[in-house]
């Protein structure tokens, strides 16, 4: 553990270390009184155990265990996040009071639909908003998250490619910038997925795809504005380009955030997107979750849509749940239930609270921030690719030639400076990338500062104070983590360590 050793606590000033449960806890104490049981014989023989080993605290000893966990959560809340491609968004305490609301957070989805309406009412409040928003036709409201909403909306075009007798597009074009989770969901259905070049400037030229297209080729998956936060500037021509050839054009709508209110993926001739509602309609996502994906699609698609969704019936509204009468073509059931209730609410909220021309202020508001911090860093740090950007900047690690420094090195001492990383060598087109995407509602202060804290670690690294970077973060409770043991490896059971033999005197 290389929990830090300066301290006779291990404690850095209030930044606390916190040991497992089973660490700080013994057999011996209880956190409640128990009355002594009964004698008893027991019928176990030789299984009978002498211990169950389970840890046990006083009350507040609990309650700090839990309450410092919480706090190793590094959130929007806290500070300056700049996670490109993740879009950590604002998210008002409004949508909080919402999504607490009994008859939004207290229901169950086998609850019987006459006692649920006003939740159907609101799911279908979204459809229509998500809908207006992007200018589609259709919207699948049950994937849990971006990759999951990935994999509806791909499932929707092998459905509407069987029906057309044509099981024998199998390519799926993706450009090499793409996140990972586009080539994983075309793989996972079977799919051979074929790199694309971009040009130099990071986007797609349309004469690749018309180029390419052929019998073979089912779809395209293009991140608009893309992964190196530029907008496709062919990407009308590049739809037609698929349309003409007998394919779809998925889109990953990820970064949805820097064009709503402004562009609508239904006029730039998207077949199918998934909306990230935790990156663009807030919902805080940091530590993992939870997320929501819904999928919007063109006319073509709408028909494959999975179950279940809700429509109108009468006055009321109902659930569709069997593929039979009104969802014949539907490709299936991803999920059990409808989605993300609690996302669903705080995403409404969020809409409804801004109105259409606070949104499409967010969005302006986010590139307007990307680029300050663009022109503020772009004599110090390398830009990847000329010209303003959308709602995120990409650098690359040319500035840190011949320092000693490397992209890892530099994210880890914005950690000592209290900033979480911005995302780093992703995308995989650039050396070393450094992605920055400020959140849309920060001020100008706290941008000004971050800038500052970035250019002087630029002139750190520069003048060869090569000790801020090495084995950095210095000041945080856990050092360098061995990131890829983690994932390779990972310890899914805690051990007992052996006990430490007294020293001799
Ligand atoms: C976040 C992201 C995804 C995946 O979304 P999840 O909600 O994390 O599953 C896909 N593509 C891009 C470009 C993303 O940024």
């Amino acid at each position: 553990m290389s929990q830090s050793r300066d301290t006779f606590t291990g404690n850095r000033g209030l930044e606390i270390y916190e040991p497992l449960l089973f660490e700080i806890g013994s057999t011996e104490n209880c956190g409640v009184d128990l009355p002594d049981p009964e004698p008893v014989t027991s019928r176990l023989g030789s299984h009978a155990r002498d211990t169950l080993d389970l840890p046990a605290l006083s009350e507040p000893e609990t309650m700090r265990h839990y309450v410092k966990l919480s706090q190793k959560n590094y959130a929007i809340d806290m500070s300056v996040y700049p996670l490109g491609s993740c879009t950590m968004k604002h998210n008002p305490r409004l949508n909080e009071k919402m999504a607490r609301l009994p008859g939004f957070g207290d229901i169950h989805p086998l609850q019987p639909v006459s006692t649920v309406q006003g939740a159907l009412e609101l799911i279908d409040t979204l459809v229509h908003w998500l809908i207006t928003m992007t200018g589609m036709s259709a919207v699948a409201m049950s994937p849990k998250a971006g990759a999951h909403g990935e994999l509806c909306g791909m499932m929707a075009i092998k459905a509407a490619l069987d029906a057309k007798g044509e099981a024998d597009r199998r390519v799926v074009l993706v450009p090499e910038s793409a996140h990972g989770t586009n080539p994983a969901t075309a793989a996972l259905l079977g799919f051979s997925v074929e790199a694309i070049a971009t040009r130099d400037d990071g986007t797609l030229h349309a004469d690749v795809v018309r180029d390419r297209m052929g019998p073979d080729v089912a779809a395209i998956m293009l991140t608009n504005p893309n992964t190196c936060g530029l907008f496709e500037r062919d990407v009308i021509e590049i739809a037609e380009a698929l349309h003409a050839g007998g394919a779809y054009f998925y889109c990953d709508g990820a970064n949805f955030n820097a064009i709503v209110g402004k562009a609508r993926p239904g006029d730039l001739g998207v077949d199918a997107m998934h909306i990230n509602l935790h990156k663009t309609f807030s919902t805080p996502h940091g530590g993992g979750g939870p997320g929501a994906g819904p999928v919007v699609l063109s006319e073509a698609l709408a028909p494959f849509a999975p179950v279940p969704f809700v429509v109108k019936d009468g006055d009321g509204f109902k659930v569709v749940e069997d593929t039979n009468g009104e969802a014949a073509e539907s490709f299936g059931r991803m999920t059990a239930f409808h989605g993300q209730m609690g996302m669903f609410v705080r995403a409404l909220s969020y809409m409804l609270s801004h109105g259409s021309d606070g949104m499409r202020q967010a969005s302006e508001d986010a590139v307007l921030n990307a680029n300050y911090v663009r022109a503020c860093l772009e004599d110090l740090m390398t830009v990847s690719f000329p010209g303003t950007c959308m709602h995120e900047v990409l650098f690359d690690d040319r500035f840190l030639k011949d320092t000693g420094v490397t992209t890892l090195d530099f994210a880890k001492a914005m950690i000592d400076e209290g900033y979480h990383p911005m995302t780093m060598y992703f995308p995989l087109v650039v050396h070393g990338a450094m992605l920055v995407e400020p959140t849309e509602s920060e001020s100008k202060a706290s941008l000004d500062l971050f800038i500052a804290t970035m250019r002087d670690l630029v002139m750190a690294a520069e003048r060869g104070d090569t000790e801020r970077f090495e084995g950095a973060p210095h000041f945080a409770p856990l050092r360098r983590l061995d990131e890829t043991a983690a994932a390779r490896k990972p310890k899914l059971r805690w051990t007992r360590p052996e006990p430490i033999p007294e020293a001799a005197e």
